[in-house]
């Protein structure tokens, strides 16, 4: 496959970009791997890509029920950051972070990383010091965070209402600088076409109806709508298709599946720099390099495998935008979608080992797991290859919820992020 460079801009500019080949192959799915991966999202194409890169294992197929990244990776507001309080998760979400500066390098594909900062408002006194404490604890894992005066918050963005009148005044503010967004499906795809490159099979809307085990009890392969294949390690990054999956393998999860919405309003001019997220009013919004107002909804309230949510969650989090935002008040919104989201009773993914031989888990990233892609891929990559976890992922086992060993993330994920 031929690398992008300003050399081949130029080539496809003067041909009038006529010759533009496939960045991947549609691959037909063969009757043995040595790794079947289910779910081509950024979690399990980034784990094939690295499998490959840093394992030498390229005998894998990643096999998706819909199209490349038309789950969650797809579907996210692609917020990226690294301010998590228990330093299990620190080491995690920061690692990905350092994977993001440099991906686009790493891909030869431009995944538009923007490290222009994450800030997360505080409302009142147990904001302040949660977030406080936060930024304690992300300095003492080395994570940048900072805190901000309300003024300073607005300097950062201007339509900020910091009235002290206000419902919920603006009393400061938590502020990640190297946080940011990225451009989703870019990773996505820019996963797929270097694990393509380096001899992994995508396979497209083929559903995987059940995970097979041999008489030891291990995995042997997978059943799908194009037939038997045969596979000596399976990993499953299905998101919110996860436990249904898992299920076939004879395996139990603590996860819940959500509808999790977004919408993103006409585009207008810069006006909004960074990310801003306010937990207690409950909304989050980004401005698109095209101008659009990228708005982030909750969960809904009961689960679902839909991928749409309720008008009450859209019509909430926009009172919300109106009150944080009050000159938002005129625009129009676009468009609104929906995906599905895994939820662990923590609120922190499970990453690594099952309890059936060569059988593989990465999950139960809720509503915030697009930010850990490279990190998690990476990690997972490393798993499945070693048949052990990486020190990073080590503490994300599924027997935390048995031992009660919890890495309890609900208040970093207290607004769908
Ligand atoms: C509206 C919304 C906003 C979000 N905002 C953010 C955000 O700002 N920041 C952030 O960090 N995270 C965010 N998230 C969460 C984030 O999108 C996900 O955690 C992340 O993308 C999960 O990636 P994945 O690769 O694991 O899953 P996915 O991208 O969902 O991929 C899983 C794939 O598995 C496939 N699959 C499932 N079952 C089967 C089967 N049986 N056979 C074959 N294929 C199967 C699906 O078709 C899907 O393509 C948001 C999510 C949503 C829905």
């Amino acid at each position: 496959m031929s690398r992008f460079s300003a050399l081949s801009l130029l080539r496809g500019a003067i041909s009038g970009h006529k010759n533009v080949e496939p960045q991947w192959p549609n691959s037909e799915l063969k009757s043995e791997y040595d790794v079947v991966i289910i779910g081509a999202g950024g979690h399990g194409l980034g784990a094939a890509y690295y499998l490959a890169k840093e394992h030498g294992v390229t005998n894998t197929a990643v096999i998706d029920k819909g199209w490349l990244g038309g789950g969650n990776t797809g579907r996210n507001t692609t917020i990226i950051r690294s301010n998590y309080l228990y330093d299990e998760s620190a080491r995690l979400y920061d690692h990905a972070v350092d994977l993001w500066d440099g991906l686009s390098q790493e891909l030869n594909y431009n995944v538009m990383f923007s490290q222009r900062g994450v800030m997360m408002l505080a409302h009142n006194v147990h904001d302040v010091q949660s977030f406080k404490r936060h930024i304690h604890s992300n300095r003492l894992n080395g994570v940048d965070n900072v805190w901000l005066s309300p003024e300073q918050a607005k300097a950062k963005c201007p339509p900020l209402n910091i009235s002290s009148t206000a419902r919920y005044p603006v009393m400061g503010a938590a502020f990640q600088q190297r946080a940011g967004t990225a451009r989703h499906d870019a990773v996505a795809w820019g996963y797929a076409r270097a694990a393509a490159a380096r001899g992994v099979d995508i396979v497209q809307n083929c559903p995987v109806v059940r995970i097979s085990r041999g008489a030891d009890g291990a995995v042997n392969g997978v059943e799908t709508a194009r037939g038997f294949v045969k596979a000596k390690k399976v990993a499953v990054s299905a998101a919110g298709g996860t436990s249904v999956i898992m299920d076939t393998a004879g395996v139990r999860l603590p996860l819940e599946s959500y509808p999790l919405q977004a919408l993103v309003s006409e585009p207008v001019k810069p006006v909004c720099p960074g990310v801003v997220m306010s937990n207690t009013v409950h909304a989050y919004i980004s401005q698109s390099d095209k101008g659009e107002l990228v708005i982030g909804s909750g969960t809904d309230q009961y689960v679902s495998y839909s991928q749409r949510g309720g008008l009450p969650l859209i019509e909430h989090t926009l009172a919300a935008i109106c009150e944080v935002f009050p000159s938002f008040r005129r625009m129009r919104m676009l468009r609104k979608w929906g995906g599905v989201v895994d939820v662990t009773p923590d609120r922190s993914p499970i990453l690594g080992k099952t309890p059936v031989g060569g059988l593989y888990l990465n999950c139960g990233w809720g509503t915030g797991g697009f930010k850990a892609t490279p990190g998690s891929a990476h990690v997972f990559a490393h798993t499945i290859a070693k048949d052990e976890p990486h020190p990073i992922n080590a503490p994300f086992t599924l027997s935390r919820f048995e031992t009660g060993r919890l890495i309890d993330e609900a208040a970093a994920a207290a607004v769908a992020h």
